[in-house]
């Protein structure tokens, strides 16, 4: 089968399309044909080994995808040859086949189409926990989100407004700060407008944000202290500058700050989170109150251009990668 292979870390283009053998399932996995994978930052920096958890080459990445249930490994039950799945695994995505423990397949409405399945478990999931498991934001109250076109930002913006909340969104460019509007974002400021801290505060009532969703870090994580209203959450999910962020911890204490560190490998462990998530989840989903964001389309010998331009923040909605 064609599979992408990584056998140095860098920059994407150490990424090179390989013929490999088709894996056969494990005890306890199954085999899935790969109709999608949903690329993340985080793909393009576990390349790079800039990942959270280092990186062992050779593999092949992606840990998020959807497909056809092609066979079973010995043990697995609930789980039928012929039936679609999205999953979320640590690698090997980026192939035709890839296989996956069968505790690590996600339900997925079947109305949903393979892309669509493919953008649902990380952004949403991650969007969830920084929402509500993690930054408890209720009805009501005010969500300042950051890259708000990006993937992680369009499925926070439909999560946010379907529970209730108001929200304020951040993008580099009108055509994006368009995508969240669209999305049901109330209020939309360019991430560059000089007056941008001013008009999130005034945005909020004037008394600053309560919830944040901080992916950008840098210089902005501070930005995003001056944002916050007295007793803001800040949930601190990702550092797309790739910069290092300052933190004075006396700033906490003038305003009762709290900043909270959100990593879904982490989280997927914690069972009573993941299911309360996958149950609102499929609710709105099913319903179709949240449609997962399917961004720009590419083949798996176009992987490199795919994570080119997700890093080059030329993408929104979820980079998609069809083998
Ligand atoms: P996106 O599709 O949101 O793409 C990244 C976006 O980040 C860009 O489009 C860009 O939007 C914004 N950005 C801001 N500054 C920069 C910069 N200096 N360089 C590049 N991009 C920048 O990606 P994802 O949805 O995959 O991820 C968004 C963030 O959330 C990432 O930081 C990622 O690591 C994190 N994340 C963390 C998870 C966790 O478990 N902690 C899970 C999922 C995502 P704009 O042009 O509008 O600024």
């Amino acid at each position: 089968m064609r599979a992408i292979r990584v056998e140095r870390l860098g920059p994407p283009d150490v990424m090179q399309l390989q013929d490999t053998p088709v894996p056969s399932p494990a005890a306890g996995e199954v085999r899935v044909r790969v109709e999608a994978v949903g690329i993340n930052f985080a793909d393009a920096l576990a390349v790079a080994g800039e990942y959270l958890t280092r990186t062992r080459v050779p593999y092949t990445p992606g840990m998020e995808f959807a497909g056809i249930v092609d066979a079973l490994g010995d043990g697995v039950s609930g789980v039928q040859v012929g039936q679609r799945v999205a999953a979320l695994g640590g690698s090997g995505a980026m192939a035709e086949y890839a296989t996956v423990p069968a505790a690590g397949l996600i339900p997925v409405p079947q109305t949903l189409s393979g892309a669509q399945a493919a953008a649902f478990p990380v952004s949403y999931f991650t969007a969830y926990h920084g929402l509500k498991t993690l930054g408890r934001g209720e009805a009501g109250e005010w969500v300042l989100v950051q890259a708000a076109a990006g993937a992680l930002g369009t499925a926070s913006i439909q999560l946010a407004k379907a529970l209730g909340m108001n929200v304020i969104a951040l993008a580099s460019t009108d055509e994006k700060l368009e995508i969240a509007r669209t999305l049901g974002a109330d209020v939309t400021i360019l991430q560059d407008d000089p007056d941008r801290v001013k008009k999130v505060r005034d945005a909020a009532g004037g008394r600053g944000v309560p919830l944040i969703l901080e992916v950008v870090g840098g210089k902005r994580f501070q930005e995003s202290l001056d944002m916050a209203a007295s007793r803001g959450r800040i949930i601190v999910i990702g550092n797309a500058s790739r910069e290092q962020a300052n933190l004075r911890p006396v700033e906490l204490m003038k305003r009762n700050l709290t900043v909270t560190g959100l990593w879904l490998t982490s989280l997927m462990s914690d069972a009573p989170a993941t299911a309360e998530a996958a149950r609102v989840l499929a609710d709105l989903v099913g319903s179709g109150q949240v449609v997962p964001q399917v961004g720009p389309t590419y083949a798996l010998d176009q992987s490199v251009q795919a994570f080119e331009d997700l890093l080059n923040r030329r993408t929104t909605g979820k980079v998609i990668i069809e083998p």
